[in-house]
This record gives C-alpha cells, structure tokens and sequence, in this order.
C-alpha cells in the first residue's frame, strides 16, 4: 500500500462537476484578476467568520507583511512570534522593516508560550504574531492580556487554522487582523497561491485593500505593491468554502483514529489539545526520539511523512545573524528533531490510517528489546 501525505486529487474529484463549471465560468467572463468571484469570495469568507472585512491578495505570506505595513511597522520596531512556525511568520517581519524576536514554544502545544512574552518586551517592541500551528489555536486569552497592557497590536496567522476555535470563538477574531493561506494543501486551498487578511478595523481594510493594489486604482495614494487574488483561485475556493465543515470534521476523524491506535505504544507521543481549543489537524504531529530511523522506516513501506519543520527558526541560517543558542528556545529545540507529520487529510481511507498506525507499532515493537 502507498500512503501519499496529502492527496488533492482525490478532493478535486469528489467535487469535480462544481470546480470545473466555476473554472469554465471564470474563463468565459475573462475574470481573471480582481472581479465578481474575488468579491464573492472576500464576502463569503468574511461571512463565515463574522468578521467585516476580507482582503484577499496573492498569497498568505503578502497577507502578513501587507497587514504590518498597514499596521506602520517602521525601521527600529520589534516584532515578537515564535520560535516555531513556517518562515513566512518571521521573514515578513523584517520585510516590514522591523526586527524579528523570537519566543519559545509551549511544548504541549507548539504554539508561542504566553510565559516567555513579557520578557522580551521592550520600548520597541510594537507587536505580537501568534501562529496557530498545525490547525491548534495558540493560548490567545494571556497573548491578548499581555498585547493590552503593553498596548501592543496582534496579528493572528491562521495559514494552518480555518475555523480552528479557542474558548468556542474562531481564530483570526481575537487580533486587530489576521492572516490566512489558501495555499494548496492548506485546509482550504486554492489551485495556486491565494491569501488574505481578515479585520474589524475599518481603516485598516481600507488601507491594506489599496496599499496591494498599487496604492490606489485611478488616484495612487500611496506607492503600493501587486498582490492580487485572481478570478480562478477565488471561484475555486468559493465552491470550496460550504464543504470546509466537512472536510474539518473528517481531519478531525481522522486524528481521533490516530489517537486511538496509537494508544498504547510506548516512546511516542501524540498531539495534545489543551482545554477549550478546537484543533482543525492540518497536520497531525506525533514525537518520538527515533524519529529519523522511525522516517525512514515508514519511507520503505511507502508511507510519506513530513518533518514540519526540521530546525526550529532561530536555527537556520537565515537568522544566524540572531546568534541564537539552543537554551534560548529548548522547547522549540528539543522538538525539532522529534516531530514528525503523518498523512492526514479529509479523503485518506481508514484502511490507510490502520496500515500508517500497523508500521509504526511494527516500528516500535522492534525497537523495545534494543532500549530495554
Ligand atoms: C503556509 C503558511 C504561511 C504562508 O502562506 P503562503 O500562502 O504559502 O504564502 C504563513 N504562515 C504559516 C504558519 C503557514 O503555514
């Protein structure tokens, strides 16, 4: 048997007739920047979060960085996120022009320990950038008591987390915006690159809408960038949205599968959900010491997995400049070499999730007489 990590294709099929009639659509309209489907889209979105503004602009890296500008992050700022997270989460932050810092993560969770913030804290500090990683929401009450006191501004980035919910309420509501990926294999992904920033502020909206769209059509305002959704990706992810609860609900299946199976295997732990947060699994994460032997053991039996990410940020090259030690970040370090992401998404059969469960059990059964 081959376990792909993700299979997109199998989504597209089950939804085939829909995608293709909007595709055909967008092409006989020759709708293929901005337009009717990308205000449909921003509005559907926006709906379904309750929140009063969408922007959509190329992808969700764009969205972070378009939302700092908006927000006048300047040369000098300092900007704190974890230490944990997809790059985009950092290097926009110095794109803004700010300096990036980092904190270490809550090791139940992997998300940005609410305990490190305070003392990184300084007169430049301007904001706060949670991630929700893996679909879990970070511990959003402290961040935002903190971000208040300090009168900081939060900007939530949501690219793993569609509908994830913290106390019952949706992530991307608690900041003054937050940021979303579209990106293919996220849990609502386009057919290419797609972002977007959602707020309540209504200056904020209006800035940001013109600031990726040259700073103004007719009249440029300001100087602005490109960073536009198109017609295609925005029709694409308009049939999408209605079944994004259900394929929530399968990812959500497919984890409680895992965790049941797994129950039992010593040396190998699997994600944890901390109290009144609702993890939508874009991955599913579990930690075991042997993890490279345990990747390459799943490799041979055509099992693919992912290392998500293999060197906490602090640590590539990219930030050397930072001079970071391991102690500075030892959740975030300790982690890095025993994470390991399984196959999750909402078409795998459940006959795949019992063969990926059966390898590593085999996996683990070989390992016990050698640690005993
Ligand atoms: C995917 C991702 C992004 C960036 O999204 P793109 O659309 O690929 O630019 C940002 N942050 C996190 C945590 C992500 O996983």
């Amino acid at each position: 048997m081959r376990v792909p990590f993700v299979d997109l294709h199998s989504q597209y099929l089950s939804i085939k007739s829909a995608i293709d009639e909007a595709i055909a659509g967008v092409i006989a309209e020759s709708a293929f920047v901005r337009g009717r489907h990308v205000d449909a889209f921003e509005e559907a979105w926006a709906n379904t979060l309750g929140v009063k503004h969408c922007v959509s602009c190329a992808n969700g890296t764009d969205a972070l960085y378009i939302a700092m500008r908006g927000l006048g992050v300047k040369p000098g700022d300092e900007v704190i996120t974890t230490a944990h997270s997809w790059i985009s989460t950092s290097e926009t932050i110095t794109q803004a022009g700010a300096r990036v810092v980092f904190c270490d993560t809550d090791n139940k969770t992997f998300t940005l320990d609410p305990g490190s913030i305070e003392s990184k804290i300084t007169h430049r500090t301007v904001g706060i950038i949670p991630v929700h990683l893996y679909g879990q929401p970070a511990d959003m009450d402290p961040i935002m008591s903190i971000a208040k006191k300090h009168n900081l501004w939060v900007i939530e980035d949501c690219a793993q987390a569609h509908l994830a919910r913290y106390g019952g309420k949706l992530v991307g509501t608690f900041g003054n915006a937050a940021t979303f990926s579209f990106y293919p294999g996220k849990n609502l992904g386009a057919f290419g690159d797609a972002g977007c920033i959602i707020t309540n502020d209504d200056s904020l909206a209006d800035w940001t809408t013109t600031y990726a769209r040259h700073g103004g059509k007719g009249e440029h305002v300001i100087e602005g960038i490109n960073s536009r959704l198109d017609g295609l990706q925005a029709a694409i992810l308009k049939v999408k949205l209605p079944h994004l609860p259900a394929w929530t609900e399968a990812r959500r299946r497919v984890a409680s599968q895992y965790d049941k199976l797994f129950s039992g295997i010593e040396g190998l732990l699997t994600p944890e959900v901390a109290p009144g947060r609702d993890h939508v699994y874009h991955l599913y994460v579990i930690r075991t010491d042997e993890r490279d032997a345990l990747k390459k053991h799943l490799t041979d039996a055509g099992i693919s997995t992912v290392l998500s990410y293999p060197k906490a940020l602090p640590f590539y090259p990219a930030y050397a400049y930072l001079a970071h030690e391991p102690e500075d970040f030892p959740v975030a370090y300790a982690n890095q070499s025993r994470i390991l992401s399984l196959p999750i998404y909402p078409e795998i059969g459940d006959e795949m999730v019992a063969y990926v469960v059966d390898k590593i059990a085999e996996f683990h059964s070989r390992l016990a007489p050698v640690s005993a």
